[in-house]
């Protein structure tokens, strides 16, 4: 068992429920460098989905509040010291960063399970620890920041400055509230922007306790603020206020379009949109099984399906089809849902909100929509217990291609399995779909994973591996997938703004 003392109640679960010391520090919203209120002094409920009980209140950030938020970050932005700063002290502030969130990593995991059921034992030896690495990847990058001296004519001298874009907007979702942060902030400080975060409704418990642990670390009062609150009232508050250069969105395709429209309809700011995907994992018939079905179930049952990225559609070669059947649904037993406190819990539970989006339910219909359009239910198909939003580990066959399960992100623990005969169909299949953010490959020939790379319409491939990220490696989608790239250099590059300088030049010797 876990060291967090237990109350003993399972509900069903195999490992008993586990409540952690629960030390929830920072609830208000983080504006001009303090903790406030929120104008209305509205606090919305935020739960934990293992009880279904509320284990804070949080102010409910709205226009005003944004107003608010967004005049501290211009004001940052224009008369502040961050944007002015050498890259160099930028970069060793983040680092101060980065070291405090190390000394923390216990409590923040913590805030990440209960608030989004996330499993502790990731968040401790992954998710946290990667969240500071990213900060140094980027705060190595501050001091590289520049521009190019330009090709022009004889009688011109002519360079580009690389400028920070100004005050931007994050919006992130709810599944991995630590690193959507810190894949948006880090960058955009990097840069020397000002920011205001939006969190999700779901997950606001790590984001107000960053802002803290950025105070602390020496960044100017202003340069990061967040504001809690929903989306349709602050988020829509941000992206559509006149003095926000940009927005970076993560989230789903719908809410990705007000978004762009929003942007479009207020200043024109620059959008970029990280969004849904309904990923395809090929698995081709001289791939190892073992390998293959672990993989498959590590693509869609981490995290309870719930990652943009999931590889929930698996396309498995015919010649080996009925062996991986047999091999899947044997190794999806050791996909245990349990209380996410406990290290042997490999499902948590799904996220949760008090008011209309319910995830669990969603999944839950998804579930019942699949068995009525016909689909055969392999394994799974049930909650996981009586109290809390666990969901048992799901994978359909003889599924059709007009069938919701097979269309739609479900984002939640449900793989549909499917057959192909030649690479050619494989990659037709694979490409069948509205979404474009990332596939897996499974085969042991080259010239395969050569082609089936190239072909697929997507912004990551996995060949013989899934989930495997670095911040060096950039992300995003194709298609309704979204535009732009986290991560890597490419993801600094739009908190930029290009700046093009001339000059005449006289008598110059050389071209
Ligand atoms: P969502 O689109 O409902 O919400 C995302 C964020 O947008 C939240 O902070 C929410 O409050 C805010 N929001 C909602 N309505 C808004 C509006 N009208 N204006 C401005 N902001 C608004 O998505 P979700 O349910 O929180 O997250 C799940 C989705 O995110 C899935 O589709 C998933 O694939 C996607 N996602 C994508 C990536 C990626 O990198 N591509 C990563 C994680 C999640």
């Amino acid at each position: 068992m876990a060291n967090h003392g237990s109350n003993g109640s399972s509900d069903d679960l195999t490992f008993p429920l586990e409540i952690p010391p629960a030390k929830i520090r920072f609830t208000k919203l983080f504006i001009g460098g303090e903790f406030v209120d929120s104008v209305s002094g509205k606090t919305f409920e935020t739960i934990d989905p293992r009880t279904g009980e509320t284990i804070a209140r949080v102010s409910e950030g709205d226009k005003e509040d944004i107003d608010l938020a967004v005049g501290a970050a211009r004001r940052a932005f224009d008369h502040g010291p961050w944007p002015r700063l050498p890259g160099a002290a930028r970069a060793k502030i983040m680092h101060k960063f980065a070291d405090l969130i190390d000394q923390h990593i216990e409590e923040l995991a913590t805030l990440d399970t209960l608030n989004a059921g996330k499993l502790f034992s990731w968040g401790k030896a992954v998710d946290i620890p990667s969240v500071a690495n990213t900060l140094r990847y980027f705060a190595g990058a501050a001091d590289k920041i520049h521009g190019q001296v330009l090709k022009m004519s004889r009688e011109l001298h002519a360079y580009t400055l690389l400028e920070p874009i100004g005050v931007v907007g994050l919006i992130i979702p709810w599944n991995f509230p630590s690193t959507m942060f810190f894949v948006k902030v880090s960058p955009a400080l990097a840069a020397g922007c000002t920011m205001v975060v939006k969190p999700a409704e779901q997950t606001p418990l790590s984001a107000l306790f960053y802002a803290h642990l950025a105070k602390e670390a020496g960044i100017p009062d202003g340069v990061i603020n967040v504001v809690s609150g929903y989306g349709p009232t602050a988020g829509a508050a941000l992206t559509s206020h006149m003095n926000v250069d940009k927005v970076s969105f993560t989230g789903s395709t719908e809410v990705g379009r007000k978004v762009m429209q929003a942007a479009a309809a207020s200043n024109l700011k620059t959008v970029s949109l990280e969004l849904g995907g309904k990923s395809p994992l090929l698995i081709f018939d001289d791939a190892d099984i073992d390998q293959a079905a672990d993989l498959a179930l590590l693509g869609v049952m981490h995290n309870k399906g719930e990652v943009c990225v999931a590889g929930s559609r698996v396309l498995v070669q015919e010649a080996i089809y009925d062996e991986f059947v047999k091999t899947l649904v044997e190794k999806a037993k050791e996909w245990v849902v349990g209380d996410p406190f406990h290290p042997n819990s490999r499902v948590g539970p799904q996220v949760r909100i008090n008011v209309d989006k319910k995830q669990y339910e969603k999944v839950m219909s998804y579930i019942e929509h699949g068995k009525r359009e016909g689909a055969t239910l392999l394994t799974g198909g049930k909650p996981a217990a009586k109290k809390g939003y666990y969901i048992e580990p799901t994978v359909f066959t003889d599924v059709t291609d007009d069938m919701m399960i097979v269309k739609d992100e479900i984002f939640g623990p449900v793989m549909v399995l499917m057959k192909f005969k030649t690479m050619e169909d494989g990659i037709r299949a694979a490409n069948n779909t509205r979404y474009g953010l990332a596939a897996g490959i499974v085969t042991k020939s080259l010239d395969t994973a050569n082609t089936v790379s190239r072909s697929i319409r997507a912004g990551v491939i996995w060949i013989n591996c899934y989930f495997a990220f670095d911040n060096d490696c950039p992300f995003g989608g194709y298609k309704s997938s979204g535009f732009g790239r986290d991560e890597g250099m490419v993801g600094l590059q739009k908190y930029l703004q290009v700046k093009s300088v001339v000059t005449p030049l006289y008598n110059s010797p050389w071209q």
